[in-house]
């Protein structure tokens, strides 16, 4: 079929999507405020490349339909994906007949019931907008790609480097690579997809580090070559547990013979690595983190509690690592090594402690709220050493000293990733022992202040031990869990555009 496009000088481009990283190995649930969601004009005050002036703002016409992201967190009701979804479409069916969609998404949404929703979403878009109107998908590397997500996108693209500090770029491109298709009547890009069964921990491929560097490296090179348009790797999100979860490449462009080099290039290069990927830190059990932080003479000491990590996905109140923590021999005592512990939320515990002030001993109970599979809610009995009002995330900290170990409880969740989210409560983590933080890989901040650090593999709902995890609806065999699988079939597959039918099997 040929496709006759005619050059458009300004089109009518509509931008819609909803993000969320969401573990399905969390209890917790995410509900729809949780998105704060945009809508119509101020969906665009997202994006500075769309700012009044930008060159690629008058490029087009963009019309902002509802845009929504959230923290990581839980598994979306079906009740709110039912609610946002269903404004989005209204919303987009309003706006009138338009050229060009940007579907801004993460790619790691998990909703109740519902498989691949990203997928499903934009296939529901597609009803609205017709199968002929050009798409532009723009997505986190950790996000996974189906082939119905490829195919109902024209153009489909990710960050490049984990931390994500391309992340503007990358929809800028995804924008101005949509603008270019349609001001210039090419045909629709031919699509190189290859599904590459590993499945990893973000901690285990920060682009900083090889062999994630040198893998990521080609992505330009081959974005660069003749005929290409855009090249993407997906790492995939490791803690939802359906068929679509593993890593992917895509590579689009006018050039068939191009796409399919640039592609099985990409995915020969990440296959290759694959078990070359290492932890960013040392690993261990948390005791075994705590025995060399006390063995060690460098200070501070930071380990991760990686289990439980909120931006991650985990729901934040897992109080197996404080359990833990609390029951050493070595930290009963105040004048014991200084333990700084970042955190539990409680609200009813936070409340009795501000009710006692500062300077009171009380008798609390926090966390195991939202996940108590691995430990009960715990009580703790301590001095209040400081109380904080007015934070975004935790509403009202309270720092908590049990012997030897500042325990910082918070109304609300909060991730702990600077050195004033300590010191505004009136603790000093340079002149602490151990500094104990639910995250991963350490935040800037903290990484720089850090003397050594270890991250303690924890259970909780983003277990950096995959395999114990227990996935049983990924596709298998699957790398790291067939550890010694066969080299699988890494040749591109072309994925038929949105107004065709898709043909052979989905793998
Ligand atoms: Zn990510």
């Amino acid at each position: 079929m040929t496709d006759h496009r005619r050059p458009t000088p300004r089109p009518v481009i509509a931008v819609a999507g909803l993000g969320i990283e969401s573990s399905t190995f969390s209890p917790a649930r995410t509900e729809a405020p949780a998105f704060h969601p945009r809508r119509g004009a101020d969906v665009l005050t997202r994006y500075p490349f769309l700012a009044p002036g930008e060159p690629l703002r008058s490029a087009a016409d963009w019309r902002g339909a509802l845009v929504g992201k959230a923290l990581p967190g839980g598994t979306v009701t079906a009740a709110a994906f039912a609610e946002l979804s269903g404004e989005l479409i209204d919303r987009l069916r309003k706006l009138g007949p338009v050229d060009g969609l940007w579907f801004d998404i993460h790619g790691a949404m998990t909703v109740e019931g519902l498989d691949d929703a990203e997928a499903v979403l934009l296939a529901c878009v597609r009803d609205v907008i017709g199968s002929d109107v050009l798409v532009s998908t723009s997505m986190d590397l950790h996000g996974n790609v189906s082939r119905e997500l490829v195919h109902r996108s024209d153009l489909i693209t990710c960050y490049r480097m984990a931390p994500h500090e391309d992340a503007m770029e990358t929809k800028e491109r995804a924008a101005r690579n949509l603008v270019d298709l349609l001001r210039s009547g090419a045909p629709r890009p031919v699509k190189a997809w290859i599904p590459v069964p590993v499945l990893l921990a973000g901690e285990q491929t920060s682009t900083r580090m090889e062999p994630a560097k040198s893998v990521y490296a080609a992505v330009a090179e081959v974005e660069a070559t003749e005929g290409v348009t855009d090249a993407a790797i997906w790492v995939g999100y490791a803690w939802a547990d359906e068929p679509r979860n593993r890593a992917a490449v895509v590579v689009t462009g006018p050039s068939e013979p191009a796409v399919i080099a640039g592609a099985q290039r990409l995915a020969r290069g990440f296959w290759a690595a694959r078990r070359e990927f290492a932890f960013v830190a040392p690993t261990g059990t948390l005791d075994e983190c705590l025995d060399e932080a006390l063995a060690s003479a460098a200070r501070p000491y930071f380990i991760s509690d990686t289990g439980d990590n909120p931006t991650a996905g985990g729901a934040g109140d897992v109080t197996w690592g404080l359990e833990q923590v609390l029951a050493r021999p070595e930290f009963k005592d105040p004048g014991g090594p200084t333990v700084l512990y970042a955190s539990l939320p409680g609200p009813a515990a936070v409340d009795a402690a501000v009710e006692a002030g500062v300077g009171a001993t009380v008798t609390v109970t926090a966390g195991a709220e939202v996940d108590d599979r691995h430990a009960g809610p715990l009580t703790l009995t301590g001095v209040v050493h400081a109380i904080r009002h007015g934070d975004r995330d935790a509403e009202v900290e309270v720092v908590l000293r049990v012997g030897s170990v500042h325990v910082i409880l918070t109304r609300l969740r909060k991730p702990y990733h600077h050195e004033h989210d300590f010191t505004d409560l009136d603790l000093n983590p340079r002149g602490a022992d151990v500094v104990i933080v639910k995250i991963g890989y350490l935040e800037p901040e903290l990484f720089a202040m850090s003397a050594d650090w270890k991250m303690a593999l924890t259970p909780g709902g983003v277990d950096q031990d995959l395999p114990r995890l227990g996935h049983h609806r990924v596709r298998r065999p699957l790398f790291p869990f067939d550890a010694d699988m066969p080299d699988p079939d890494l040749t591109a597959r072309i994925v038929a555009p949105s107004d065709q039918p898709l043909t052979g099997p989905d793998e």
